[in-house]
């Protein structure tokens, strides 16, 4: 692979301090595909240096936002031009089909490409001072050093979604992925460095959440984390952040209702319902892992859900007919059997799946079959905890008020579905659900355009859409008195 295989620190491509290396595993066979720096406290150390020193000397803070708008620009026509190699590397990394990583790759370039169109339209805004013969105005400011940690599932999709903004808006940054999917990361950042990003500007340290991360959010010269992944470790973040009130931009987990009412298009929302979870193998923060349906179509919901998992092809990303890939780990598909003992032993009944499949030829890889439990309810933890796998909840429901009941009913607050023909009525539950994303007809659509981000203890802020760039901005007012004249009070 033409890969670098390095951390970069201040426009430099290095090994890790300590000399120690990490394999990356394919999940479809556990081959090691790579071999990467495996950067600990000092690497980070130094990245941040790096960042803060690139701050600190206030040129690319100062370049036209036209001008950091081209080099995103450029990052994205440069993303599109290696799309191939970009999504095969996904793939080996992460066990998705090839289709999707493609898709991926379209999303992302359209992510920088967005950030970049929209970099200087901000021009700040007059205020109409209520003090005469002055002038106010707001104008919006870098943060200044960020530190950004991503999580395994969407690896360059999630970092694109803080690398352009960040840039953009002239702050100066380190990213951190996951120590397990590295691969595109890494891509991204030679082509950042083709397109012109100056040195120091974006520095990228590769190895574990409880090394590189850590110092990442505790570091005093840090002063913006955005992090995406679990909710245990983001609250270790938020803790360590509190040491200099750093900013704090938190995208955790999910348990997504996705309501399906009697009178919606019923074949539509079975295939939905299946997209809207299995997509990537359930890996997926806002996958809509919580069916409620109504009582008068539950059993032929269920039915239809049942016939069709059985018939999911499962295997390589790299083979056409794959519909789903392995889950990422070995540690990760224990974790989602004991999701599944234990919604056995809470009484669910498993309908479909439950197990590792039969087939010879997915015995090396990570493979877990589509899980359906049904007979749920909202006391049950399968129903509460993110299993984020193909595991899906079946939750029976007789009225609207019921039905919004339940889906309000968690911890979490990412996303969110209804499902019916009656249009008042979606609009009467949407406005109820306490979700930073609702669909109406539709499951796990999203456009830069848009902010993303959960409602309770989903997370803090929006990444996407304007929002997501005014995440990485100050806010300051500025003030000036006309005629400036003695006030005589002492
Ligand atoms: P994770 O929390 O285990 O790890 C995420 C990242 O945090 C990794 O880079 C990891 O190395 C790092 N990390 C771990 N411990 C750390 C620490 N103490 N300090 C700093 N960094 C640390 O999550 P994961 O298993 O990689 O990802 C799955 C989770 O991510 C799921 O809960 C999923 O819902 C969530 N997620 C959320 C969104 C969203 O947009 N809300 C998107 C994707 C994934």
């Amino acid at each position: 692979m033409s890969l670098k295989l390095q951390q970069y620190i201040h426009g430099t491509w290095v090994n890790a301090k300590s000399g120690n290396t990490r394999d990356i595993i394919n999940p479809f066979n556990q081959e090691v595909i790579a071999t990467v720096p495996e950067g600990d406290e000092a690497d980070a150390k130094a990245a941040i240096a790096a960042a803060r020193a690139a701050f600190d000397n206030g040129e690319w803070s100062s370049t036209p936002a036209t001008e950091r708008g081209a080099i995103v620009r450029k990052i994205a026509e440069l993303i599109e031009r290696d799309k191939d190699e970009l999504a095969r590397l996904e793939s080996l990394d992460t066990g998705k089909t090839v289709e999707e990583s493609r898709g991926d790759m379209d999303d992302i370039a359209g992510v920088f490409r967005y950030y970049a169109e929209i970099a200087d339209k901000d021009g700040g805004e007059l205020i109409d001072s209520p003090v005469p013969n002055s002038t106010s105005r707001v104008v919006r400011e870098p943060i200044g050093v960020c530190g950004q940690i991503t999580p395994w599932n969407y690896p360059l999709l999630q970092a694109s979604w803080k690398l352009a903004p960040a840039l953009v808006t002239g702050n100066t940054l380190i990213m951190k992925p996951s120590e397990i999917t590295p691969l595109t990361t890494i891509k991204v950042f030679e082509l950042m460095e083709e397109a012109g990003v100056p040195a120091g500007v974006a520095n990228l340290v590769l190895g574990a959440g409880n090394t590189v991360g850590a110092e990442l959010s505790s570091n005093i010269d840090v002063d913006l984390i955005s992090f995406t992944g679990g909710i245990v470790t983001g609250k270790k973040i938020m803790q360590a952040a509190s040491v200099n009130v750093k900013k704090l931009a938190l995208e955790l987990g999910g348990k997504n209702p996705n309501i399906i009412f009697g009178d919606a298009d019923f074949e539509t929302a079975v295939d939905q319902a299946l997209n809207g979870v299995f997509f990537h193998a359930g890996q997926i923060c806002s996958a809509g892992t919580r069916l409620i349906v109504e009582e008068s179509i539950h059993d032929a919901f269920v039915n239809a859900l049942v016939e069709r998992v059985k018939k999911f092809k499962l295997g390589s990303g790299f083979e056409e007919n794959t519909q789903m890939g392995p889950l990422i780990s070995a540690e990760h598909r224990e974790k989602v059997e004991k999701y599944v003992e234990t919604g056995i032993k809470e009484g669910a009944t498993l309908a479909a799946g439950g197990s590792r499949p039969e087939d010879p030829e997915l015995q090396n890889g990570f493979f877990y079959l589509p899980t359906i439990f049904t007979d749920c309810t909202t006391d049950m933890s399968i129903v509460q905890d993110e299993a984020f796998g193909p595991v899906i909840t079946v939750e029976k429901f007789r009225a609207e008020e019921e039905a919004v009941k339940l889906a309000n009913d968690s911890i979490y607050g990412l996303a969110g579905g209804v499902w019916t023909n009656d249009i008042v009525k979606a609009e009467r539950c949407v406005a109820k659900m306490r979700m930073g994303t609702v669909w109406i007809n539709e499951f796990n659509l999203y456009f830069p355009h848009a902010p993303w981000g959960g409602f309770k203890q989903s997370g803090i802020g929006r990444e996407l859409g304007r929002l997501g760039m005014e995440e990485y901005t100050e806010t300051k007012h500025i003030f000036q008195n006309l005629k400036p004249e003695p006030i005589n009070w002492f």
